[in-house]
Order: C-alpha cells, then structure tokens, then sequence
C-alpha cells in the first residue's frame, strides 16, 4: 500500500478491518467512497476506473463449491494487485464484481493492464480447473466535476455493454 505520490492525499497508514474486504483483502466500497471523495476534490484529478465483474460466476460455484468460488475470487485479487501502480487502488465492489481507480495513466495503458488480467484470469482458471475463466469491464475516465455516483453509474453501463457483446472483453 503506498501513498498518493504528491502527497495532498496520504492514504491511512493503518490497515484497518473496517476499510478492507475480510475475504479477498482488498478495499471495501466504505474505503473507496472515502478514497474518491479525497482525489476528486484535488485540483488536478486525472484517473481511470476500470469495474470489472466475473463471467458466469454462478456457474463455477454451482459446479466446483462455494469454496473453490472463494478461492477464486482471492485469486482475482491477487492477479489485480500484481499489476496496481503504485498511486492506485483495488476495490472489492461487491460480491464478484470488482474495482480499480488508476491515476495517471493513459487509456492505452489501462488497456494493456487489463489485457495482461485477463492473460492472467485465463491461465489462472486452465490451472486450478482446466476451464478458461474469464470477466468483463467497463472503463470510465473521470473528467473534472462529475459525481462519483455518475463516474460509477457510467463504468455500470459499460460493463452492462461487455456483457451483452458476449463478455471477455473491456468497453
Ligand atoms: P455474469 O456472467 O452475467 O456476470 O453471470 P454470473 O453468474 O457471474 O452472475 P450472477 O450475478 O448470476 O452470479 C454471481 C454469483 O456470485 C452469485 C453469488 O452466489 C456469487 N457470489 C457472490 N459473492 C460471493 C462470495 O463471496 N463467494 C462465493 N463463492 N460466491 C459469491
Ligand atoms: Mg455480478
Ligand atoms: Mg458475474
């Protein structure tokens, strides 16, 4: 966990239970909302968020267990940090449905990053069961003054727009 690098909004220093998800320790939306709030109000605010959600979920849970879902949503944590910057963070949104928040960074660069996730899902799922997994993602940019519940409603409808093209892919 790092700080922003400017150093107009340091990240708390202490990991506390409250601000992490128990499962996949990533941030809870209580820590994001708190995260947003403090970058949007900067004055030079530029970031992507890219919201991603788990093809067929449902599926690998009714075949494989409960468990073997938890394990592979900690998996998908593990694959999202390996490649967080150093400015950014990842969010678990909700049950397997997750966030990133990647400041700085140029739409082709947030790109490469979730094509080397879903290299990475993908070899993840042939290795623990033989079966490529596999999310879909919507990418929004934050432009100056949007609402964070606007920024957020945005990445929903693109994410919505991934699935319907037939998932595995980014809009
Ligand atoms: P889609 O490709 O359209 O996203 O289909 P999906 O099956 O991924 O989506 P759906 O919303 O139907 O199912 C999501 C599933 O995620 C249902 C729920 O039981 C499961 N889930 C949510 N949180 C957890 C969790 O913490 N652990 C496990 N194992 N499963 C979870
Ligand atoms: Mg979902
Ligand atoms: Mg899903």
């Amino acid at each position: 966990m790092s700080s922003y690098t400017d150093g107009r909004f340091r990240r708390f220093s202490v990991r506390s239970a409250a601000d992490h998800d128990a499962l996949t320790g990533l941030y809870n939306r209580r820590y994001l909302n708190h995260y947003m709030e403090k970058i949007m109000g900067a004055a030079h605010a530029d970031f992507y968020t890219a919201l991603m959600d788990l093809d067929f979920f449902k599926k690998i849970n009714d075949k494989y267990g409960h468990l073997f879902g938890d394990e592979v949503l900690i998996g998908f944590a593990d694959i999202m940090n390996r490649y967080l910057p150093d400015d950014g963070i990842s969010v678990r949104f909700g049950g397997e449905e997750f966030l990133l928040v990647l400041p700085q960074m140029t739409e082709e660069q947030v790109r490469d990053l979730l094509e080397k996730m879903r290299q990475d899902y993908k070899a993840f799922g042939r290795q623990k069961c033989g079966e490529d997994f596999t999310f879909s993602c919507g990418i929004e940019r934050y432009v100056a003054d949007m609402e964070i519940t606007a920024l957020f409603s945005r990445a929903d409808d693109k994410l919505y727009q991934a699935k319907q093209k037939g998932r595995d892919c980014v809009v």
